[in-house]
């Protein structure tokens, strides 16, 4: 018996700051090194490898945003004779959705259920449904990362630490299903970033955890590994995190090369009426200096469509931001995924298409556009287009390529004894603005065409009502008090 493990590509991959990284799918590694020796495994990746499905069985891992992709594939590999088995985030969030795609599903973490799943697959009498348990640190493994063979990753050396995360922002699904926060013992760890070195020695780690620094005390461990181990590392953080002064200069002094860090808005209320108050009143143009001066690359992570968005706040935000000079920016249309804290709200109140991602194309929009900026919500104050105009629109402009940016990053790469990275970061940029700049023409001439123009919507003193309720109820801070914006 063949049991293929299936990575299908991310939409992202072709647009935003993930044009410089392609990643293994390591949960899949994992689900591979516990999988009985008698079963014949193998990858497919669509990142890397021609699509042929070529097995008996087809397992899959699937995130809302190419949900309908994998339902396609399973629904042919069925009718075609072979067994599909659906796991990952949104099976765990829609069980009775992905079960009429498959032969089985996995529901939650499925690494140690996953031999009992194989023996069933063995003998012939797999279940429908199968309920994974979040795995205690104590039963994590150290990833064979040989399963990847001769792949050729950008960022080959992606490992993650740390499971879960104990933030609650209102968009968000990990808090909600990712388990209780777990970290992986040390020494697991350490084994991992052996093998990594071997394997890829120039090759800087990429953790891809949520929230790798939650816990303090597990973080000043890690860090201290990772300088023993003179590992240079890049890795996200929240935008508190970012401005914690100690914090940073430990990250420096361990290695970190860069960090892309969760600023969303730069506008306090908007951040408070998504639960991410530990966003609000934070010095984050000071901190990307600092972290500059140390030689740390900053990636400022841009949520565009929170519910005080307007074409005034926008243009405004564009100056704030530019004025952080960050080495890279990456910009993002807000997307309100089944089991997010504000999904129920939105559907109920008809602001949102129910399974968007099924639909192929649940909003009037623009198709010419990269998936990751079609908009499956209705903004108080902004139409989609307006949305995908002002997301193209900041992208062109906050990486372009000016003489600045480029000093400005080199530098920080020789503070860091990092040319390298800072080449690849000024490809990143360079290759954003470009893309953002050609489509946001097109974005220009549909509207123009549609007699819309890029603030038309704009209505001074409407909140979207669900996320403004959602604000208050999570942070109480709307009652009366004013929330400060950016000047
Ligand atoms: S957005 Fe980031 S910080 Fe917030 S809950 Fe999700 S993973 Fe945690």
């Amino acid at each position: 018996m063949k049991l293929v493990f299936v990575n299908v590509m991310q939409e992202l991959h072709r647009f935003d700051s993930t044009a410089i990284i392609s990643q293994p799918p390591v949960p899949l590694a994992v689900l591979n090194g516990v999988t009985p020796r008698t079963i014949e495994t193998a990858l497919l990746d669509e990142q890397t490898d021609p699509v042929r499905f070529d097995g008996d069985v087809f397992a899959f891992t699937l995130a809302t945003q190419y949900a309908g992709k994998v339902y396609g594939y399973a629904d042919t590999l069925r009718a075609a004779g072979k067994r599909v088995i659906l796991g990952g985030i949104h099976v765990t969030i829609r069980p009775e959705e992905a079960m009429r795609h498959a032969d089985a599903i996995v529901t939650g973490e499925a690494e140690l259920l996953w031999p009992a799943v194989c023996e069933d697959l063995l003998a012939d009498r797999l279940q429908q449904r199968y309920d994974g348990s979040p795995t205690p640190p104590s039963r994590m493994r150290p990833v064979d990362y040989r399963f990847f063979g001769d792949r050729s990753y950008r960022t080959p050396a992606s490992l993650f630490a740390t499971r879960g995360c104990n933030r609650r922002c209102s968009f968000c699904v990990s808090s909600s299903y990712m388990g209780p926060c777990r970290a992986k013992p040390l020494d697991v760890l350490e084994q991992e970033i052996d093998q990594l070195h071997a394997l890829y020695p120039g090759a800087y780690l990429q953790f891809t955890d949520d929230n790798l620094l939650a816990d303090r005390r597990y973080a000043a461990g890690l860090l201290d590994l990772l300088r023993r181990k003179q590992r240079r590392f890049v890795t996200m953080l929240t935008a508190d995190q970012f401005c914690d002064r100690s914090l940073v200069e430990e990250m420096a002094a361990s290695g970190c090369l860069g960090a892309a860090v969760g600023i969303e808005s730069v506008d306090d209320d908007n951040c408070i009426a998504v639960n991410k108050r530990h966003n609000a009143g934070l010095p984050i143009a000071d901190a990307v200096r600092r972290a500059n001066r140390l030689g740390i690359q900053v990636c400022a992570l841009i949520m565009l469509g929170l519910p005080h968005d307007a074409p005034q706040r926008l243009a405004r935000a564009q100056r704030a931001l530019e004025r952080m000079s960050c080495s890279l920016y990456d910009v993002r249309i807000l997307r309100i995924y089944p089991g997010a804290p504000l999904y129920d709200p939105m559907l109920s109140r008809g602001q949102l298409a129910d399974a968007w991602w099924l639909a192929k194309e649940s909003v009037p929009t623009n198709p010419i556009l990269p998936g990751y900026l079609r908009v499956h919500f209705q903004h108080s104050r902004l139409s989609p287009t307006q949305l995908q105009y002002w997301a193209l629109k900041l992208a062109s402009e906050l990486d372009r390529m000016t003489s600045d940016s480029v000093v400005r990053v080199l530098r920080v790469g020789r503070q860091g004894r990092a040319m390298k990275f800072a080449a690849a970061l000024l490809s990143a940029r360079h290759r954003t603005a470009c893309q953002a700049r050609r489509l946001l023409d097109q974005v220009e001439r549909i509207m123009a065409a549609n007699g819309e123009t890029c603030d038309t919507a704009s209505q001074s003193g409407i909140v979207d009502p669900v996320l403004e309720e959602e604000g208050r109820r999570s942070s109480g801070v709307f009652n009366g008090a004013r929330p400060a914006l950016i000047p």
